[in-house]
C-alpha cells in the first residue's frame, strides 16, 4: 500500500485520489480552501429541455466516491511550506488553521492546484465594466447554479431584470499576448453557447449574439458548430470589439466587423465577458520546491521523468482543460502512478 499526497480537492485532485484509493493505495487530498470541487463548484447545470453535455453532473459522482472512500482523508485549510526527502520516501511540511506539521513517507505527490480565472486577476477587471448588465461568464454561471423554479412566479435567472437583448464577448482573457495568454483557453466557447441556451430557454424573445474574434481550433470548431448557433436562433458576429458605451436604457458595444472592415455598433441590455483560464500563482512556489519548469505563461510543465521523481501533475495545472480533459489526464496520471508502483516492485 503507497501513501500518496494530492496537493489540489479540485476535480484533478479528486478524480486521481478516487483512482488511486481504488487500488488500496492510501490518499491524503490536502485542499488550501474549506471544500472540495474547485471552480466547478460555482457553475450550474445548463440543461435546457435536454441535456446540453456541460460535464457538470461527472462531479458529484466524483465527489460522492470521495466521501465513501475509507482510503481517502482530506486535510482543509492546509498548505504546503516544505518539501524534503528522496524519490519513494518524501516529507511535506504543512499548515493547517495555523498548525504546523509533517507528513512523512510519501511515495507519490500530485499537483492538482487548477487554474485562476481571468476575472480574478486584477489586470483582468477593468474598472469601467463595474455594472450590473455587464457580468463575467462565472457570474452568469452563478446565477445559473442558483436559478428558481418558474412557479415561484419570480425572475428564474435573477439578474435583476429581464434581458431583451445579450452579447456575449468570446475570448476576453484569451489569445492576446497583452492579456499574457496568447493560447485559446478552450473552454469559454462551450459554456458561453450553453449559457446562451439557457438564457434561450427561459426568456425565448431574447436576442443573443455571440461575438468572436477568430475560429481556433478547440473554440468554437471543437466543441459547437455554426449551425448549433443557428438552429437555436443565436446570431454570430465575427468581429473586434472596440468599446461599451453605456447609458440609462441600454449598453452599446462599437466593434470593428472583421468581414466588411467597418466599425459598427449594436445595442443591447446585457453583455456576458468570457474568462480564459491562466495560470495559479502557486505554480512559482512549485517550481521552486519541487525543481519543475513553468512554461510561458506560468503553466507547469509536464515532467518528463515523473515516474523516477514520483512527482505527478494533473489536470489544468498544466493548461487549459475542461471537466472531461481533466478527468481524462487524472485518470491517466493515477494509472501511470500505478504502473510506477508495479515496476518498481517487480525490478523494472
Ligand atoms: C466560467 C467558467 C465556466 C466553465 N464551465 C465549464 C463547463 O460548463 N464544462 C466544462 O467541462 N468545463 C467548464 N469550465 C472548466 C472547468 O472549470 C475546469 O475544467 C476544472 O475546474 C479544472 O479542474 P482542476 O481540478 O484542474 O482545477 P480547479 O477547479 O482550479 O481546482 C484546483 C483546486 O486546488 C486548490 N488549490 C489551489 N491552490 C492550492 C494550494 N496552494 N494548496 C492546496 N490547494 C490548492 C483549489 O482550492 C481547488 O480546490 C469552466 C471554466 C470557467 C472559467
Ligand atoms: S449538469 Fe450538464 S451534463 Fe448534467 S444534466 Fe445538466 S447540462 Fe447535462
Ligand atoms: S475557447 Fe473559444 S472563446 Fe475561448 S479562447 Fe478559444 S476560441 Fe476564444
Amino acid at each position: 500500500m503507497s501513501k500518496i499526497a494530492i496537493v489540489g480537492g479540485g476535480i484533478a485532485g479528486l478524480t486521481a485520489a478516487v483512482e488511486l484509493a481504488a487500488a488500496g493505495n492510501r490518499v491524503l487530498i490536502i485542499e488550501k480552501g474549506s471544500e472540495i470541487g474547485g471552480n466547478v463548484e460555482s457553475y450550474g447545470c445548463k440543461a435546457v429541455d435536454i441535456c446540453t453535455k456541460c460535464n457538470l453532473c461527472l462531479v458529484d459522482d466524483i465527489i460522492n466516491d470521495v466521501s465513501s472512500s475509507k482510503n481517502i482523508e482530506i486535510l482543509y485549510r492546509t498548505s504546503i511550506n516544505d518539501f524534503r526527502g528522496k524519490t519513494g520516501d518524501y516529507t511535506l511540511g504543512i499548515e493547517t488553521d495555523g498548525e504546523l506539521y509533517s507528513v512523512d513517507n510519501l511515495e507519490y505527490i500530485v499537483l492538482a492546484t487548477g487554474f485562476t480565472k481571468w476575472s480574478e486577476l486584477e489586470t483582468g477587471t477593468p474598472e469601467a465594466f463595474k455594472d450590473n448588465r455587464i457580468l463575467w461568464a462565472s457570474e452568469l454561471e452563478e446565477s445559473i447554479k442558483n436559478r428558481i423554479d418558474r412557479e415561484n412566479g419570480q425572475d428564474v435567472i435573477d439578474l435583476g431584470y429581464s434581458p431583451e437583448s445579450v452579447v456575449f464577448i468570446q475570448c476576453n482573457g484569451s489569445r492576446n499576448m497583452q492579456e499574457k495568454a496568447r493560447y485559446c483557453s478552450r473552454i469559454c466557447c462551450g459554456y458561453n453557447y450553453r449559457m446562451a441556451r439557457v438564457l434561450k430557454h427561459y426568456y425565448p424573445e431574447v436576442d443573443i449574439n455571440m461575438f468572436y474574434m477568430d475560429i481556433q481550433e478547440g473554440g468554437f470548431i471543437q466543441d459547437i458548430s455554426f449551425s448549433d448557433l443557428a438552429e437555436n436562433d443565436i446570431g454570430c458576429i465575427n468581429c473586434k470589439p472596440v468599446r461599451i458605451e453605456k447609458n440609462d436604457n441600454n449598453l452599446i458595444l462599437h466593434y470593428e466587423n472583421q468581414l466588411t472592415g467597418k466599425t459598427e455598433s449594436i445595442a443591447t441590455d446585457l453583455i456576458v465577458l468570457s474568462e480564459g483560464v491562466h495560470a495559479n500563482e502557486v505554480n512559482e512556489k512549485w517550481a521552486d520546491l519541487f525543481n519543475l519548469q513553468i512554461d510561458d505563461y506560468g503553466f507547469l510543465m509536464p515532467i518528463e521523468s515523473e515516474e523516477q521523481t514520483g512527482i505527478f501533475l494533473a489536470g489544468t495545472v498544466k493548461g487549459p482543460k475542461d471537466i472531461a480533459g481533466t478527468i481524462s489526464d487524472s485518470k491517466n496520471i493515477a494509472y501511470r502512478i500505478k504502473n510506477a508502483r508495479n515496476l518498481s516492485k517487480s525490478g523494472g
